[in-house]
């Protein structure tokens, strides 16, 4: 029997009440807007707050605060993304996989920095990251992974099949990297101790969606339902909804994820899972399964992505879940279909080179986002980088940022919708032993 389904993230159901902001109402000027209460939008107003402590700052979130993306994702603090072939190919893939890595390892130690600061309960785990494979075909990748990470002075040590199974309680894996650097949390409570713990100069709106944004003499121009913000400079932090607002449509486009959580293990589950300690696993295979078993003992799996820019309905919610529960079955066999209790949807940004946007748009306005699956690190680094981009305050990591490539072109819909169903079909295909 299976538990009804409703699109409810697992993590935002058990991190308990949020604090709720009042609706955007009115005419207002500010000195700084911020478009997107996530990762990116939260570290932005902090950093504004800290470098100018008399701005004055408007956040606001078209939903809830830290409820999109990022409170729906999977709650790795990523510090060592896969190396794509890409990365690993030419001199200038590699820079660039050096400078995303450098940025991302930054990014952790801000993150667990404001755990930590303002004691945040997370689940905050220094696990660091396994990358692991089934399938004979992926064991090159892994290696190059291996060398990739250690070329970087990562350590990284390779796991086979008996060390996996020892670690993870499945035999399903049968080779993995685990490099240091990366952590686990419940990205939820993340995300409610972040937006909570923000300096009282930060006015924040909730279910205020900007409808345009514009630029008018000097200024740039929110237009919402009920009202205006006229703002000295805007921050974009809408990730995957840049492209609904006008910006970066050649650039960027969103993928729609799926993922399920069971509840908590029973006595039987915990003896068959043999007490591991907790931990993740992502895979080496684009499309391949992200799977958690978390500090709270529930198992949470993500195998499945899709090009759907009008979004994933229930039905579709259901097919995904079926998808995530043969994922279960392969790894653990002994765990029941009613032993999921959440399954949600949520939007990543893409680019075609998997780059991110980051830099100044127009006179007024700036923009940080499109992480792929790795925003949590990287979206509180980059918002905090946008800022001192914004306010000419140099550093290493901001010439770190500004040194990489920039997203690749993507046609116009509706071609891209046609090519993107058919690379993602392609990339389903050949990721489905990881699934
Ligand atoms: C299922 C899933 C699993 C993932 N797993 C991981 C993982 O394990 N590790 C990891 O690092 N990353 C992961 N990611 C990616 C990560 O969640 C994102 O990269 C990250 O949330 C990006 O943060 P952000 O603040 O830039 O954008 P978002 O979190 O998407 O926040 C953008 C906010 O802007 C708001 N908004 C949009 N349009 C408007 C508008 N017009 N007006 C006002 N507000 C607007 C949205 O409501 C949203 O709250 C995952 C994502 C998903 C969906």
């Amino acid at each position: 029997m299976d538990n009804p389904i409703s699109d409810t993230c697992g993590w935002i159901a058990l991190a308990g009440n949020y604090r709720s902001h009042p609706t955007f109402k009115g005419v207002e000027t500010t000195d700084w807007a911020i478009i997107g209460g996530g990762f990116t939008g939260l570290a932005a107003a902090r950093r504004i707050a800290k470098l100018d402590p008399n701005a004055r700052i408007i956040l606001i979130e078209g939903k809830r605060v830290g409820q999109g993306a990022t409170g729906r994702n999977s709650g790795f603090v990523v510090a060592n993304e896969s190396p794509g072939h890409a990365a690993l190919s030419s001199a200038s893939g590699r820079a660039d996989y050096a400078a995303l890595n450098a940025l991302d390892h930054a990014g952790v130690a801000a993150v667990k920095q404001l755990v930590q600061s303002h004691k945040i309960d997370c689940q905050w785990e220094d696990t660091g990251s396994i990358h692991a494979a089934t399938s004979a075909k992926n064991f090159d990748k892994l290696r190059h992974h291996a060398q990739a990470f250690a070329d970087l002075g990562i350590n990284a040590t390779l796991l086979d099949q008996a060390a996996l199974q020892k670690r993870l309680g499945t035999d399903h894996y049968k080779l993995g990297v685990l490099s240091t650097g990366g952590a686990l949390v419940q990205p939820a409570a993340l995300a409610k101790g972040l937006a909570d713990n923000l300096p009282a100069q930060v006015e924040i709106y909730e279910n205020s969606p900007v409808l345009k944004l514009a630029e008018d003499g000097g200024a740039a121009v929110l237009t919402l339902k009920d009202g205006t913000v006229r703002a000295n400079r805007v921050i974009v932090g809408v990730n995957a909804f840049m492209p609904r607002l006008g910006l970066q449509t050649d650039r960027v486009f969103p993928l729609a994820l799926t993922a399920s959580l069971t509840r908590p293990l029973s006595k039987p589950e915990e003896q068959a899972i043999g007490h591991a300690a907790s931990w993740g696993v992502l895979s080496p295979q684009s499309l391949g399964a992200t799977m958690r078993l978390t500090k709270d003992r529930r198992i949470l799996i993500r195998n499945t992505a899709e090009y759907r820019p009008a979004g994933i309905d229930l039905a579709r919610l259901v097919q995904s879940r079926d998808i995530h529960y043969q994922g279960l079955q392969k790894r653990f066999p002994w765990l029941a279909r009613d032993a999921v209790e959440y399954t949600w949807s949520g939007n990543i940004c893409v680019s075609a080179n998997a780059k991110p946007v980051f830099g100044k748009l127009s006179d007024n306005i700036f923009a940080a986002g499109c992480y792929n699956a790795s925003g949590v690190a990287r979206g509180t680094i980059m918002g905090r980088l946008i800022i001192d981009l914004a306010m000419d305050a140099p550093s290493a990591l901001l010439d770190t940022v500004n040194s990489l490539a920039k997203p690749g072109w993507i046609p116009p819909r509706p071609f891209f919708d046609i090519a993107a169903r058919i690379r993602m079909g392609f990339e389903r295909a050949k990721g489905k032993s990881e699934r």
